[in-house]
């Protein structure tokens, strides 16, 4: 297209050129013949033949040069706008490095300008776009996309050249309670010094991610197990040291899990999946990081099938539910039961709840669990109100029960169809069940305590909530975790329990302690105020028909009966443990 300009303008120029030199030859020739015509002196015919002989070769100089000036002034026009299209063609390519160099006050030039001012634009909005499409915008680090390519492209490196590689995959600790009890404006924080510090610790060529919420994943090439391990300790020594966040200083810490290239995995898949599982073999063993084995797996298919056996508990009638005295300090009295499930396999026999309740939360089964005991709790409850004793029934609650809307529907039903005033039951949640999804787990908490359900937190102290943020649940109870009554000889384990007590008083809850093994701990208890105890020493949780009977024989009173049975507040005979588990 432009070589066509430049010749059409070539042409041009040469064939005005040569036709002004034709005319001004023609005339001159016929100038010079009608001059023969006229005179026959030689002298004149002479000077017209060097005239004309003159002008022809002024014509023929005169054609060149112009010839020459015609192609300059096509290639000063053309030479530009090639450089134009060319850098356009580049731009067309994806090539945005090289600027088109045309330093002309000209059109031409402003035109360079603006394809290059063009050029910038499209370079740094390509560049915006990559950043998002491979960047963790919190962080800045790689992101699971360019993770994946990365360890795609290790692995093919790796396979080629015989090198290694490690994946580790890593999680953060008690970040959720972080985020949920602080806000996600500190949890963001968290996350940015924990790159922050993954970053001062690595090299660059190695690749840090995070891969979504609080689960980084790290890259290293060309590395022996034995500096990987090295690195893992440092990262949880760095990861040890508390964030500090507006003078608060929080305390996240780490689970590693590692997977060797090629012993563990020779692909992306089996390689993450791997240190995943490890990373959870690293978080149940709080042992800070873990290195994968093939038991891990033959651990998780036991859980799965496990899982599985779970489904058909229910249906084979194969769970049962114990209950275990929660005793009045002031009266002596026994005011309520906790409802505590038990599973009775046909082969493995009784499997504790701590076994199978975190894989049902897991998979969302504990769902059905929950309404199983419910059911049974609620019900038991009104047969012994209808005896005459209006035993208060708790029921343990998972964080999943309370994102399930219905869940206060379906208490309200089950109330009134075992005609049972709401009052009768408490629902126990363990700390860290508020923070799952602390905004709408409140809705279905405000839901239960307007139904009029007694709501008590499980294993207080275990968790990061702090008294305040207790405050503002709809709760009636506090349950000190047995791990601090057990150390009451310890002075300061005592002097936290004594407070604990004084504070949840002052904040209108009725508080409980749970696992009071001896006749001291009832004491010390007692002393400190707390209102409730529960525990082994009064009772192991029992069968429905084993409590009756322990109640009928046992020293303490028990609420809706008459008359008390002993004036001693604190007996020292241990009751019966027949059938307890
Ligand atoms: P939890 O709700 O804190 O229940 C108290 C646990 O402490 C029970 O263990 C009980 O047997 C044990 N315990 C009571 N007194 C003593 C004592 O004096 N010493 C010692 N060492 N232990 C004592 P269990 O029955 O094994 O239950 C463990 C956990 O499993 C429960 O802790 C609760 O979180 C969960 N769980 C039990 N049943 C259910 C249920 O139906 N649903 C849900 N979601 N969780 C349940
Ligand atoms: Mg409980
Ligand atoms: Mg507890």
């Amino acid at each position: 297209m432009i070589r066509r300009l430049r010749t059409r303008i070539i042409v041009f120029v040469v064939a005005l050129l040569a036709l002004v030199q034709v005319v001004a030859f023609v005339t001159v020739t016929s100038a010079n013949s009608e001059l023969r015509e006229l005179t026959s002196s030689p002298v004149a015919v002479a000077a017209f033949d060097r005239l004309e002989q003159t002008l022809a070769a002024l014509g023929a100089i005169s054609m060149l040069l112009s010839m020459g000036g015609a192609i300059v002034i096509a290639m000063d026009i053309t030479r530009p706008i090639t450089q134009l299209t060319e850098a356009a063609a580049r731009m067309q390519d994806g090539d945005y490095s090289k600027p088109v160099s045309l330093p002309r006050s000209d059109e031409i030039g402003a035109l360079a300008n603006s394809l290059n001012h063009m050029r910038e634009c499209i370079a740094e909005r390509e560049q915006e776009i990559l950043h998002l499409a491979y960047r963790d915008t919190l962080t800045d680090l790689a992101n699971r996309v360019l993770f994946h390519d990365r360890l795609e492209h290790a692995i093919v490196n790796a396979k080629r050249t015989g090198r290694t590689l490690s994946v580790l995959m890593m999680d953060l600790d008690r970040f959720k309670y972080v985020n949920d009890s602080l806000g996600h404006g500190v949890g963001d924080h968290v996350l940015r010094e924990v790159a922050q510090r993954l970053s001062d610790l690595l090299r660059q060529a190695d690749t840090i991610a995070r891969l979504g919420g609080d689960e980084f994943a790290i890259l290293l090439e060309n590395v022996d197990e034995r500096y990987v391990t090295r690195v893992a300790l440092k990262i949880q020594h760095a990861l040890e040291q508390p964030i500090d966040y507006e003078d608060q200083l929080l305390d996240v810490g780490s689970s590693i899990g590692i997977a060797h290239f090629p012993e563990h995995g020779e692909n992306i898949g089996t390689l993450l999946r791997n240190a995943d599982i490890s990373m959870y073999v690293a978080k149940r063993n709080k042992s800070g990081h873990a290195v994968y084995d093939v038991s891990y797996d033959t651990h998780q298919q036991k859980h799965l099938s496990l899982l599985s056996e779970i489904r058909q508990a229910v249906e084979g009638n194969q769970l049962r539910v114990y209950y275990q005295p929660k005793i009045s300090l002031a009266t002596s009295t026994v005011e309520g039961v906790e409802a505590l499930l038990r599973w009775d396999h046909p082969r493995r026999g009784f499997i504790p709840p701590g076994d199978f309740i975190p894989f049902a939360e897991h998979t969302g089964y504990i769902k059905v669990l929950t309404r199983w005991v419910l059911e049974q709790a609620v019900r038991q409850c009104g047969q012994w109100r209808t005896a005459g004793i209006p035993l208060r029934v708790a029921v343990n609650i998972s964080a999943r029960d309370l994102l399930n809307r219905e869940l206060p529907e379906f208490i309200a039903r089950l109330l009134d169809r075992c005609d049972t005033p709401a009052s009768l039951l408490c629902l126990e949640i363990t700390e860290s069940g508020f923070m799952e999804d602390a905004a709408h787990s409140q809705r279905v908490l405000e839901q239960l305590s307007a139904l009029g359900v007694r709501l008590s937190i499980d294993d207080y102290g275990t968790g990061y909530s702090s008294l305040s943020y207790i405050a503002r649940l709809p709760v009636d109870e506090l349950k000190i975790d047995r791990s601090f009554i057990n150390q009451m000889s310890d002075p300061t384990t005592a002097t936290i329990v004594r407070s604990t007590i004084d504070l949840g008083h002052s904040l209108g809850l009725q508080v409980v302690a749970e696992g009071v093994e001896d006749e001291n701990d009832l004491r010390t208890l007692r002393q400190f105020g707390c209102d409730q105890a529960q525990g082994y020493f009064m009772s192991r949780p029992l069968p429905a028909r084993e409590l009756e009977e322990w109640l009928r024989h046992s020293s303490w009173n028990c609420v809706g009966t008459k008359t008390a049975k002993s004036s001693s507040p604190a007996p020292t005979l241990l009751p019966s443990f027949s059938g307890a588990r």
